[in-house]
């Protein structure tokens, strides 16, 4: 057995702190304390580099500046778009808000919220890849129809949805639209225009960057109502103090990713191929979960039958590596993931799925890494699994267990 390594491939749910950020935040955490919104010289150079921050932001996404607004992070950038559209543009007969059943929390509670408090809510069904498809958008298109939020990419099996097109299916019905782009921002491509969006959530520390700091991207013309009045800072969407060191390192962490954009996407898809095709080959009884193709290049959902998902994590964490799992308890409810289970997979498969989330930093080694420790864990766990024959090296009751899932072997 190898050296005990530290193998960190959990980048969907947050990443590094670059070095350059931190060196970049670091003076605005010294020397430049400055409020930018205080007239004197202190302020001033701090405003000057806010306004720099605001612009790699929009450049990013081919946005003008006047349209990002700094936010706490891509919670409340989905916050801030969805209450705040909703608030601003609600009329008698405009109430619906239509959303997905995959979105990421910070989306689905807050639809959910406002359907508690007059709005009405349409959640649109996905396959079983985990895709939104236009027309299920457009027959939720009715009169009432007043804003469309489906993410770009989903945080848990990384499928990434026919966005242009649905925004258009949106357009065409005089309804704005507002996408999640938390997992795809300065991963794959994303142009605001392109895409035909009309806000767009952000955030820094799945990017590198710091936590607690992001940005809503609004379309000049598109009225939102605050969450937070005060004074007149972010175009009075946003009051309060700005994050000064946080904004200045969440656009580091933008300009360096932007710069390496295809490379770290290149990167980190041939570790995730290669460790896709390791794991299917040497372990049976093992399902991809999310879209083969249209998937964030960095992102790895596995089911593995006849396995707990949180005994999986325990072992691989004894072992060093970090991973998430779509099973119950870990995600502190009693439920398994609310992902899996619209994408159809039946209980006793979402239980032992695991995410594996990589990172710029990964290698190759780490893949190694894990296939020294995966199918070991994978083997001793089924062992004293009831449905697993260890002699026959199969599952005894494949149609009790699968429930029609596509299954290797
Ligand atoms: C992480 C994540 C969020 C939440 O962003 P925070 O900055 O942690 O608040 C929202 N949506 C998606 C898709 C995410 O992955």
């Amino acid at each position: 057995m190898d050296e005990l390594r530290q193998v960190y491939l959990d980048n969907n749910a947050t990443t590094h702190v670059h070095p350059e950020v931190i060196e970049a935040m670091s003076p605005y955490l010294n020397d430049l304390y400055g409020n930018p919104s205080s007239a004197h010289h202190f302020g001033r150079s701090v405003k000057a580099k806010i306004s720099e921050a605001r612009e790699t932001v929009a450049q990013a996404i081919g946005a003008d500046p006047s349209e990002i607004i700094f936010t706490s992070g891509g919670t409340e950038s989905d916050n801030l778009a969805v209450k705040g559209y909703a608030w601003a543009n609600r009329t008698g007969e405009k109430t619906r808000i239509i959303t997905s059943t995959i979105e990421h929390p910070a989306v689905l509670q807050v639809v959910k919220h406002l359907s508690k408090t007059g709005f009405d809510a349409t959640f649109v069904d996905v396959d079983s890849e985990a895709v939104v498809s236009p027309e299920s958008v457009e027959k939720a298109l009715g009169n009432d129809a007043l804003l469309v939020t489906i993410m770009h990419a989903n945080n848990e099996v990384g499928t990434i949805q026919p966005i242009k097109r649905i925004a258009e299916v949106a357009k065409e019905a005089g309804v704005a639209i507002h996408t999640d782009a938390v997992q795809t921002f300065c991963k794959v491509p994303v142009d605001v225009n392109d895409l035909g969006v009309d806000m767009m959530s952000m955030s820094g520390h799945k990017i590198n960057g710091p936590k607690g700091v992001g940005a809503l991207y609004i379309r000049k013309g598109v009225k939102i109502q605050p969450l937070v009045h005060g004074g007149h800072h972010e175009r009075s969407l946003r009051a309060g103090t700005e994050n000064v060191a946080c904004i200045i390192g969440f656009a580091k962490a933008v300009e360096i990713r932007m710069a390496n954009m295809e490379k770290i996407a290149a990167h980190t898809k041939a570790l995730r191929d290669e460790l896709q095709k390791r794991i299917t080959q040497a372990i049976p009884f093992v399902r991809l979960n999310g879209h083969q193709d249209k998937r964030t290049p960095n992102t790895l959902d596995m089911s593995f039958e006849c396995v707990e998902g949180e005994a999986l994590l325990i072992n691989l964490d004894m072992a060093g590596i970090a991973i998430s799992t779509g099973s119950a308890c870990s995600s502190g409810s009693l439920d398994p993931s609310h992902v899996l289970m619209a994408m159809g997979i039946p209980h006793e498969i979402i239980h032992g799925s695991l995410r594996f989330s990589f990172g710029y930093e990964n290698t190759m080694a780490d893949v190694d890494y894990v296939m020294n420790h995966l199918p070991r864990i994978i083997r001793t766990i089924r062992e004293i699994s009831p449905l697993w024959d260890p002699h026959k090296e199969k599952v005894v009751s494949v149609e009790e267990a699968a429930g029609g899932a596509e299954l290797r072997h």
